[in-house]
């Protein structure tokens, strides 16, 4: 039986979520004809180490504002709701069983998650659950990923799909660090999600 939608997950601690996020999304949205992309901001993120991430709620509320002009964006609180650490996995397994057998999902990444994706908790699984996409990111050479993707069809027989976005050099952690030091953050996000860093005092 083919499914009949399709709907793309993008993952992310998203502190704060930026432009980078929103082109690769909306990329992938039209490359694989997606019928919506719901974006899942992480709860505790078991690879973040060395810097506290920012209360759930607040990255919840800069994504709502960044995805707001976007009919085809979407945000669920699944995994900030969950209890524990946060795994692609279970959040896959959750849509799978949530939204029905005729939904096939797709899962949307940066290239740097990809290089390491062979440390994430159930690889294979992940891989089974959605068509998942690769996105390049400025700073991940192409060659060094399309090595990743060979090494991932030998181990397990899973296509992880390429996709080229136009390149925005543009990470949270530089952001923050922007903010911090009293730095410009124009044009890097959106207005509102700016707005929200200047007035919740956030990366202060
Ligand atoms: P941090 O610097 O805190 O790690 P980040 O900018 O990498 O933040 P994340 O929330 O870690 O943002 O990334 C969520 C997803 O978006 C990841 O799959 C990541 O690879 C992808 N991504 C983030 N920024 C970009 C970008 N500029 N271009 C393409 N993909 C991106
Ligand atoms: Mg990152």
């Amino acid at each position: 039986m083919s499914k009949n939608k399709k709907v793309g997950v993008m993952g992310g601690t998203f502190d704060p979520i930026h432009y980078g996020h929103l082109v690769t999304a909306e990329a992938a949205r039209t490359h694989f004809n997606l019928d919506k992309v719901i974006f899942t901001p992480t709860g505790k993120p078991p690879h973040k180490k060395g810097y506290s991430v920012t209360p759930a709620e607040d990255r919840y509320l800069m994504t709502v504002l960044a995805i707001n002009s976007n009919p085809y964006f979407d945000i669920s609180r699944m995994e900030i709701e969950r209890p524990g650490l946060t795994y692609t996995v279970d959040t896959l397994e959750q849509f799978y069983n949530e939204l029905g057998k005729d939904v096939k999902l797709y899962f949307i990444s940066g290239a740097d998650a990809v290089l390491d994706i062979l440390t994430w908790k159930d690889v294979e699984k992940v891989l089974g659950y959605c068509t998942f996409i690769a996105a390049t990111r400025p700073g991940y050479p192409v060659e060094e990923l399309n090595q990743k993707l060979l090494q991932i069809k030998q181990m397990y027989g899973q296509e992880v799909y390429p996709m080229e976005v136009t390149g925005l050099d543009i990470s949270s952690t530089d952001i923050r660090r922007r903010v911090k030091e009293g730095l410009s953050i124009k044009y890097l996000l959106p207005e509102s999600v700016e707005t929200y860093i200047q007035k919740s005092g956030l990366y202060r």
